[in-house]
């Protein structure tokens, strides 16, 4: 089995994008925000969207099943306050839960959490809670800098997020570390913020001893891990200067890379420098990057071909990264998997 644990509802109905605008427009103007039962999208829409995309690429490329969450860069925590947050997650987990419902061998949740700056992270544990227990999600996106950018939150090893972290071991639910669109110019949002936020949670983690406190804890940091494979020798550096453990010890029972890395050369550097237990299959399909590479001809997020291509692995070892990872990470994923007798 093939398990893609990265991809977005990217392809929504545009009334999805109607209606947020909408309730962008209603921030300032109370007398205009919409109703969330103004919001019509109907089955029929949900599945041409999943069939024309998402769904028919899964096919093409021959991945079996994505974990599945609501656009990131559409989360826009910035965006007004916390009922604006918890109205918009709710609508956008809402359309993820009736994907997985309408293809139930092919998707399976991820939610995204009703983050806003400066507001308590226990807030959101209402949404995460029905998530998982009523519409059977398998994982969150935790976003590091709901700010867009500025980082204005404590770092990810701040008490601040430890009722977060409880629920999540309760609850046995990793978090991928995703950030959304980025409201500083100066960090386009696909090709700097996300890559740096990757980099900068890593980094807080090894800093940090959260692990200590959460040894069940697991984070998935995406689209490769930013910098962090190709800088390892620099973390376990810095790491031993802070006298810390070695990072297999301090971080790697509780850390994951995704192979969202959309090149062979990168992603032969990923599965050299991190132990294979620590990667899981995605591709973030439909995501940032929709082209295809002219060097090769096929779609650069394609990142199947990259593993099947990969000479560093065994096939043993690749069915790890497609599957077994997959399954020990996401304990929820593998419960729902073998109710299904597979
Ligand atoms: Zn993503």
């Amino acid at each position: 089995m093939i398990i893609d644990i990265h991809g977005h509802y990217t392809t929504a109905p545009k009334a999805l994008e109607d209606w947020r605008n909408r309730q962008i427009a209603g921030i300032k103007d109370p007398s205009a925000m919409p109703k969330v039962s103004e919001l019509k999208i109907s089955d029929d829409e949900l599945r041409a969207s999943i069939i024309e995309n998402q769904l028919k690429k899964m096919q093409e490329r021959g991945s079996d099943l994505t974990v599945f969450s609501p656009r990131a860069s559409f989360m826009a925590h910035h965006i007004g306050d916390f009922n604006v947050s918890s109205t918009w997650a709710a609508i956008c987990n809402e359309l993820c839960y009736r994907v997985s419902q309408l293809f139930p061998d092919n998707f399976i949740g991820a939610a995204m959490l009703p983050q806003s700056p400066g507001v308590d992270p226990k807030t959101c544990i209402p949404e995460l809670e029905k998530c998982v227990k009523d519409y059977g999600f398998v994982a969150i996106n935790l976003n590091p800098d709901p700010s867009g950018g500025h980082w204005t939150s404590p770092p990810l090893t701040d008490r601040v997020w430890y009722p977060i972290y409880e629920k999540m071991v309760e609850l046995q639910i990793p978090a991928m570390i995703h950030v959304s669109t980025s409201c500083n110019a100066c960090f386009h949002t696909t090709g700097a913020h996300y890559l740096n936020a990757d980099t900068t949670a890593f980094m807080q983690c090894v800093a940090g001893d959260l692990f200590k406190d959460f040894p069940d804890l697991k984070f998935v940091i995406p689209h490769g891990g930013g910098a962090v494979p190709y800088h390892w020798g620099r973390f376990r550096g810095l790491a031993q200067e802070m006298k810390k453990p070695l990072l297999e010890d301090h971080v790697l029972n509780n850390i994951f890379f995704d192979t969202c890395v959309y090149h062979q050369p990168g992603i032969d550097l990923l599965n050299t420098v991190i132990p294979v237990e620590n990667v899981l299959f995605a591709s973030e399909m439909i995501g940032a990057v929709r082209g295809i590479d002219p060097k090769t001809g096929f779609y650069y997020d394609d990142t199947k071909r990259y593993i099947e291509a990969s000479t560093i692995l065994t096939p043993e070892e690749k069915q790890q990264i497609y599957e077994g990872n997959a399954r020990r990470v996401y304990p929820r994923l593998d419960a729902a998997l073998k109710a299904k007798g597979k």
